[in-house]
């Protein structure tokens, strides 16, 4: 397998934690830290234009109340997965009862919005909780994009414990021996370029490459606000060098539950060392041995 996973977290406008809110807000821009969403709108039409122009599957970590503002039309033919409701650090919420509550109404919301139940997570902030990951598959979620790992030329995504498939997003370090993240936040930010993106992906010779960004960060830096249209123009250049880039490395667009399928295909039909000695559960990945391979005694 070699996929190109494109990922957007699709969120209120440069959410920063509101302390002893589980709400998160927007940057203050003179007017104070309630959430704004203009900037996700716009970036996710420039999005869904590129994706289109490329024939990308891309999937969306949407937030729910983001979501509830946005035009589902324009999330048609990609992958929308579950990003909280109001942004919330799952780390910081007391209890399981009110992270199920948070779940529930962020895995309705997608279903309402887009007629299909989500099928993967991402946490805000990338920042989740083993009890949350846990409970994912009591919401039909079996994929969650919610860790980093270290860049490696074998990125197969691997099961966790708890049934969950683990994509997670590669960290590195580029030319110069700095650390690098698949997260394409410095590029919008004018602190990277594509071809740092495109030396880390040309690592990976098995598995799936996960590229990661925001809607807003499309048109909105976090540094410097709101983008001139040259700056946004720009921007989206490099972006669209980015997913070039790594297309022309033989890398197949694919959504997360893209990717649980073709492993699930792969292991149901990869020999197992050899010699056939039991069957492999294609979603667990655990091995059931035959009578004759038990252990006798
Ligand atoms: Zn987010």
């Amino acid at each position: 397998m070699r996929a190109l996973c494109v990922t957007v977290d699709l969120d209120r406008d440069v959410n920063i934690p509101i302390p002893g809110s589980n709400a998160a807000g927007s940057a203050d821009r003179g007017n104070g830290t309630a959430p704004r969403f203009s900037s996700s709108e716009r970036g996710l039409s420039l999005l869904a234009d590129l994706f289109d122009e490329l024939s990308i599957k891309a999937t969306f970590f949407a937030e729910a109340a983001t979501l509830r503002r946005t035009d589902a039309g324009k999330l048609s033919g990609h992958e929308v997965g579950v990003h909280g409701v109001d942004h919330e650090d799952f780390t910081l919420i007391k209890g399981a009862d009110e992270k199920r509550a948070i779940l529930r109404e962020a895995v309705d919301t997608v279903k309402d919005a887009v007629g299909k139940p989500p099928g993967c997570f991402r946490s805000p902030y990338m920042k989740a909780d083993q009890e949350t990951i846990d409970m994912l598959p009591e919401f039909g979620i079996r994929i969650d994009s919610s860790r980093h790992t270290e860049m490696a030329s074998s990125l197969i995504p691997k099961y966790t414990d708890s049934r969950v498939l683990d994509i997670p997003v590669p960290e590195g370090r580029d030319a110069g021996g700095k650390k690098i993240s698949a997260y394409l936040w410095p590029m919008h930010e004018s602190k990277r370029g594509p071809e740092d993106y495109l030396r880390m992906a040309s690592v990976m010779e098995e598995g799936a490459f996960v590229i990661a960004t925001h809607t807003w960060h499309m048109v909105e830096s976090r540094e410097r606000g709101l983008m001139s249209k040259d700056e946004a123009e720009r921007n989206a250049d490099n972006v669209r060098k980015v997913l070039e880039g790594i297309m022309d490395m033989d890398m197949r667009p694919s959504t997360m539950t893209d990717v649980r399928k073709e492993l699930a295909d792969e292991r149901r039909t990869a020999p197992l060392g050899g010699k056939v000695i039991g069957h492999r559960d294609p979603v667990t990945g655990k091995i059931e041995l035959f009578d004759d391979n038990k252990k006798k005694g």
